[in-house]
């Protein structure tokens, strides 16, 4: 079997192990004689999996009891939304830190519903660092503070969690289960599933609970977290292949030492690319050494004219999906928590011998 190491921003790499275990189950899942997917999510057999994903989910991060987990659907792009919508009435002020193109955009939708003030942004470099949190214009009452602790595009990520009066909102969609994270530091964590978690189509929110009765009654039902904390995620129908999935990814992460574990190989793993891109002037990284990401890894070459020799080469040689996003251009290696270290390493040697060929 021909597996590359796939640097994929999302859908991402997903665990080998996860994917045998997929193949494995897919046409008999638990002696049903079904697959997952043609099961009632009502039925047993889904109900005890999804209560399952459940518990190793707040095992893993160490989720108190007064925050419930949302399996939802709509992406964190729907959530851009949805925080607003249940969290703020239209005459609130909503204040957001903006540092990367998907803060952006949640800011762009929290003014459809509250007012909205960008309390700090790193737009004037090109969002290539995390504005001081002393220098941030905070609104007294405030109906939340949100942030992005990972902007994906920029590889610009929060290696700490601010001070706040109001509740912290922050969509963690590609940080979340990089490392462990005091979750009662905040009110609102939500993330797509495609990044660290299991396939498209899921979204987590973890919301802490008394944040769930901010929602006005004329919402529609789907679009108030409490539907989904009150009926266990099943409302309506829930996406239950990429619930099945999310479900093996954490029992992965947990047979695996957990969280603790995933960060200190994360960090390693960052800081062997980080290295590798620092070594000398033929690569660089833009992004201020403090504000660095841990799971997305932009870098340019010097002579951009290298640029489709470089993707050319390096997919040539199993190492997959390193285009940079089209704002940023260069490279972009995703090193989520499925990229084995392995794969860093290939990369890490691929650009030493491509720099000697073509410096
Ligand atoms: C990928 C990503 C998104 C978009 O997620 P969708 O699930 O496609 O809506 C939003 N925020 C961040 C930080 C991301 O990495």
């Amino acid at each position: 079997m021909a597996r590359v190491y796939n640097f994929s921003a999302g859908p991402a790499a997903l665990p080998l192990e996860v994917l045998e275990t997929i193949r494995n189950d897919l046409p008999d899942w638990r002696g049903t004689g079904m697959s997952v997917m043609e099961v009632s999510h009502r039925g047993k057999d889904f109900v005890e999996l999804a209560a399952r994903a459940e518990a190793t989910l707040r095992e893993l991060l160490a989720i108190p009891d007064d925050y419930c987990v949302l399996f939802t659907q709509g992406g964190a792009t729907l959530q851009f939304a949805m925080a607003p919508m249940n969290l703020a009435a239209s005459g609130d002020t909503a204040d957001y830190v903006q540092t990367g193109s998907w803060g952006k955009k949640a800011v762009g939708e929290a003014g459809k519903f509250c007012k909205v003030n960008v309390a700090a942004d790193s737009a004037d470099r090109n969002f290539t660092y995390i504005p001081d949190p002393a220098s941030w214009q905070l609104t007294d009452g405030a109906a939340y503070l949100h942030y992005t602790p990972n902007e994906t595009i920029a590889g610009v990520e929060f290696h700490f969690v601010p001070e706040c009066e109001a509740p912290l909102v922050v969509d963690m969609s590609s940080t979340i289960l990089s490392r462990p994270v005091d979750v009662s530091r905040f009110g609102v964590i939500y993330a797509g599933a495609q990044k660290n978690i299991g396939p498209a189509g899921l979204t987590i929110v973890i919301v802490r609970r008394d944040l769930l009765e901010r929602a006005p009654a004329s919402l529609p039902h789907l679009m108030t977290w409490r539907a989904y904390a009150e009926s266990d995620s099943m409302t309506n129908t829930p996406p239950t292949f990429a619930w099945y999935v999310a479900d093996l990814v954490f029992q992965y992460l947990k047979d695996g030492g957990g969280l603790a574990a995933m960060a200190e190989i994360n960090a390693r793993k960052a800081s062997k690319l980080y290295d590798a891109v620092d070594r000398s002037d033929f690569y660089s990284n833009p992004v201020a050494p403090a504000a660095r990401s841990w799971m997305n890894v932009p870098f340019v070459l010097a002579d951009a004219a290298l640029d489709a020799r470089f993707l050319e080469e390096s997919a040539a040689a199993g190492l997959m999906n390193l285009k940079g996003h089209r704002s940023v251009g260069g490279m972009r290696a995703s090193i989520y928590n499925a990229v084995p270290e392995q794969a860093v390493d290939a990369l890490v040697d691929f650009m030493a011998e491509f720099e000697r060929v073509n410096g």
